[in-house]
């Protein structure tokens, strides 16, 4: 049984002060305890955070860390460093990395590699630009990108992978795929990971989609099979809008 993976991504948004203060607010709210509430935030925010957010039920995610644990990497954070913090998911490969800060491949297969290694779980972000799913790319760009980013990878490891299938074209736009092509293009992903890592790998990796997901069209897209959760950017950034995103089932 997939449990229902709800996760904010914070990107580069709120001060520590107003991070901790965002938590409170959270933790006044009730959330709906059948579905994991995930806030993937800022480095520098991770200790306010992770004090406000004690005694509560939510998780704790970065959204980038560097392979390496520790050396002459000016800048970076690594997996030892966020482990202080039990920090427990890494979001991989989102498509601003991969877009502004020139990440490939190659550079985030390392990544996956080593946050499994280090106990994270990972959340691997793929997904297709406006351009190849009008050229009916789609799939073939989310398929080489599960080929590049999972090698050498086990069957085992796909009970901690989380996947994100985040179209560009639909992030921080206002856009959204619709239901079906969203579902359509997850369904794909579950049959790649069973293809290439077998039927346990395949029906136990969690599966979301991100892009413009809000409270108002939350509940339709987990309303689908091969959907167990939501990647969200800027909806999560305010407590009440976040609680209506866990507690989607009652929308
Ligand atoms: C994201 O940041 O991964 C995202 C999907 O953003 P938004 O929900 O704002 O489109």
């Amino acid at each position: 049984m997939r449990k229902p993976l709800i996760a904010g991504n914070w990107k580069m948004n709120k001060t520590p002060y107003q991070a901790g203060l965002l938590i409170q607010e959270i933790k006044n709210l009730d959330l709906d305890s059948e579905v994991e509430a995930l806030v993937c935030v800022p480095s520098i925010d991770i200790p306010s955070v992770r004090e406000a957010m004690e005694g509560s039920c939510l998780r704790l995610g970065a959204e980038n860390f560097f392979h390496e644990a520790e050396g002459a990497y000016t800048g970076e954070i690594s997996g030892p460093m966020l482990k202080d913090y039990e920090v427990e998911y890494i979001i991989i490969g989102h498509s601003e990395r991969r877009t502004i800060f020139k990440e490939d491949d190659d550079f985030i297969q390392k990544k996956v590699k080593a946050a499994l290694d280090q106990g994270f779980k990972p959340i691997l972000c793929v997904g297709e630009s406006l351009e190849e799913r009008e050229g009916g790319l789609a799939q073939k760009k989310v398929s080489d990108q599960l080929a590049s980013d999972f090698q050498g990878l086990h069957e085992d490891d796909f009970e901690k992978i989380v996947i994100a299938y985040e179209p560009i074209w639909a992030i921080g736009t206002g856009k959204t795929a619709s239901s079906e092509d969203a579902e359509e293009m997850c369904a794909f992903i579950r049959k790649e990971i069973t293809a290439s890592f077998g039927e346990k790998a395949g029906q136990s990796v969690r599966i979301q989609y991100g892009g413009s997901v809000k409270p108002g069209n939350v509940k339709e897209i987990m309303s689908q099979e091969n959907i167990d959760g939501a990647l969200v950017g800027g909806a999560s950034l305010e407590a009440e809008s976040f609680a209506r995103l866990v507690n989607y089932k009652k929308n």
